[in-house]
């Protein structure tokens, strides 16, 4: 952190903010310009420097964080480049990333259901099949999921098709449960900051795959991430879903910038959900194809065999005739980005 002078700041004023900074038990290295005088705050609590509002005290110009605050998601900690996350055999990210294709029903609702769109996934070239077995709805009386019952049709699917599965987690008292069957444990938008949440998958070994929250913004999406990095788990995939805004046309904002910001910070994987960013099916592949050309890692797409009696989110399901070409189409224009 730098601690900036006026130019009119006194001696006394410089010493009194660098007395309260040392009692912080933090380095306080003076530069004298030509016109300011500026503090290096070495090895602080950055917190506790925050807390000070040296901001606020006389002869202070202005207070600037210098180091991020995440350490394990920043990519300095990967030498400044991308690094690669593996799920059951399959690569996200890294330097020279395999564009990746989560595909999948919202939910699992039946037997049948699962294992159709799952086939058809399969067929399409996923490299992994979403399903959620414990559903986050916005309104109680909504379906809330299958529950184990779930869990156990998606291990089903993933012995017939060989796919990995990735499922969400929304309640502490289901993770002996989710992390049974599940490849990579999914934190949905509305869990991004359940701390207790995350610190838990952070001790568990599986990957997680970790969606903003609707308000969240980049810094409070990667400390979501630090706190299951900062446990020991090194596995998580960042995944953009679309943000709240009130213009937007669609159910919520895709915020492309974010991939690309996040790309900047971070050395994680960076997938898009353009399904509940769209909320209806005519938006998915625009948003999509958009994701890819913006050098997203990989997208998790919604898709089910009769998205019309859906249980969960069929307006914005693509059908699974149309899955390969789909699928053609996003990994055409992820190659073009790669070239
Ligand atoms: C989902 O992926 O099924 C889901 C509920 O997504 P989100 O948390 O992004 O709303
Ligand atoms: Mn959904």
């Amino acid at each position: 952190m730098l601690v900036i002078f006026h130019p009119d700041a006194t001696t006394a004023e410089i010493d009194a903010v660098t007395e309260r900074i040392l009692a912080t038990g933090a380095g306080a290295q003076r530069v004298v310009g030509a016109e300011q005088t500026v503090i290096g705050v070495i090895d602080a609590d950055r917190d506790h420097i925050t807390s000070l509002e040296l901001d606020a005290d006389p002869g202070v110009d202005r207070v600037v964080p210098v180091s991020s605050p995440y350490k394990l998601a920043h990519k300095h900690r990967h030498g400044d480049v991308a690094h690669p996350v593996e799920i059951a055999g399959v690569t996200f990210g890294g330097v020279t990333p395999t564009f990746r294709l989560i595909l999948g029903p919202c939910a699992v609702e039946s037997r049948d259901q699962t294992l159709t769109a799952a086939r058809a996934c399969r067929d399409a070239g996923a490299d992994m099949l979403r399903g959620g077995a414990f559903k986050p709805r916005t309104s109680p009386y909504a379906f809330q999921g299958l529950g184990v019952e779930g869990l156990k049709i998606l291990a089903e699917a993933r012995e017939e098709t060989g796919l990995p599965i990735v499922t969400e987690l929304t309640d502490l008292r289901d993770i002996d449960a989710v992390t049974e069957y599940a490849d990579c444990v999914q934190v949905g938008a509305r869990n991004m900051q359940h701390f207790p949440l995350l610190t838990e998958l952070g001790r568990a070994n599986l990957p997680v795959l970790l969606k903003r929250g609707m308000g969240a913004s980049i810094d409070d999406f990667l400390l979501a991430a630090e706190y299951i990095l900062t446990e020991g788990n090194q596995r998580v995939l960042l995944c953009e879903r679309g943000i709240h805004a009130k213009a937007t046309p669609a159910r919520s904002c895709l915020d492309l910038a974010a991939v690309t910001v996040l790309k900047e910070h971070t050395h994680l994987p960076v997938i898009v959900d353009p399904s509940h960013a769209a909320g209806r099916r005519a938006l998915v592949e625009p948003l999509a194809l958009a994701a890819a050309a913006a050098g997203a890692d990989g997208l998790i797409v919604e898709c089910h065999p009769d998205p019309r009696n859906a249980r969960c989110d069929g307006p914005q399901a693509i059908t699974l005739d149309t899955l390969a070409d789909f699928a053609a189409k996003v990994r055409g224009v992820a190659a073009l980005v790669a070239a």
